[in-house]
C-alpha cells in the first residue's frame, strides 16, 4: 500500500541566545506561507521583551504570533485547516508541550519549535531536551562568542556586569540583567 501523503513531523531549532533561532524560525514560517500553507505561530505569554503579538529576532525580523499562557491553550486554538504550527521560546512551556507537539505531528501537522537548549548554567533547559529526543529534524545553531570569536553554544548571564551565580533563579524575564553569547571556554559561572 502506498502512502502518497503521510504528513506530520517535529522540527526543532535550538542553541544559545543570539544563535539565530528566531531568525531561522521566521525564515521557515515565511517559506511555508509562500507555499500557501496555513501557519499558526505561538509564543509563551511570559516573553514580552519585544512585541507581545510577534516573534521577533535580534536582527529585526518579525512574524505574527499568538501569546499563550499554557501549552494546552495551543491545542485549543488549532483549527483543522492549520498545516504548520510554529512555537518560539519553547523552553518556557511546561513538560506537557512535548505530548502536544507529538499529538499535532501525529495529526499530520508540521510542528516547528525554536528554543534554548541550555540555561545560563549550561544545563538542559525545560522541555527542550525532550523535544530534541522525539523530533524528526534537529538544527543546533551557534552564536559568536563575544569574548574570543569562536562558535558560541552557551548563554552568559550577567548581573550588574558580573557573571551570575549557579543558584540564581533561571527565569527572570524583564529583570535588569544582561545575556551574551559565549563559547564553553569563555562561559563563567559563580559557584
Ligand atoms: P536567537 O533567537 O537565537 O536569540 P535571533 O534570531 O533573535 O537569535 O538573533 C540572531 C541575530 O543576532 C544575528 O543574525 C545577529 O544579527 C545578531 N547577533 C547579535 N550578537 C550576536 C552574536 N554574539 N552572535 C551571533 N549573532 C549575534
Ligand atoms: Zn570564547
Amino acid at each position: 500500500r502506498l502512502y502518497i501523503k503521510r504528513q506530520g513531523w517535529i522540527e526543532i531549532v535550538c542553541g544559545g541566545m543570539f544563535s539565530g533561532k528566531s531568525e531561522e524560525l521566521i525564515r521557515r514560517i515565511r517559506r511555508a506561507k509562500i507555499a500557501k500553507l496555513h501557519v499558526m505561530a505561538f509564543k509563551p505569554a511570559i516573553d514580552d521583551r519585544y512585541h507581545s503579538e510577534a516573534i521577533a529576532s535580534h536582527n529585526g525580523l518579525i512574524a505574527d504570533a499568538q501569546p499563550v499562557k499554557s501549552a494546552s491553550e495551543i491545542m485549543s486554538l488549532i483549527t483543522p485547516e492549520v498545516d504548520v504550527v510554529a512555537i518560539d521560546e519553547v523552553q518556557f512551556f511546561e513538560p506537557e508541550i512535548v505530548e502536544i507537539c507529538q499529538d499535532l505531528a501525529d495529526q499530520g501537522k508540521r510542528v516547528i519549535c525554536a528554543g534554548l537548549d541550555q540555561d545560563f548554567r549550561g544545563k538542559p533547559f525545560g522541555p527542550t531536551p525532550f523535544l530534541l529526543a522525539v523530533a524528526e529534524y534537529v538544527t543546533k545553531l551557534q552564536a559568536i562568542c563575544v569574548i574570543c570569536g569562536a562558535p558560541a553554544s552557551r548563554t552568559q548571564r550577567l548581573i550588574n556586569g558580573r557573571p551570575a551565580a549557579v543558584n540564581d533563579p533561571v527565569i527572570q524575564v524583564g529583570a535588569s540583567e544582561q545575556y551574551e553569547a559565549r563559547c564553553r571556554h569563555c562561559h563563567e559561572l559563580v559557584v
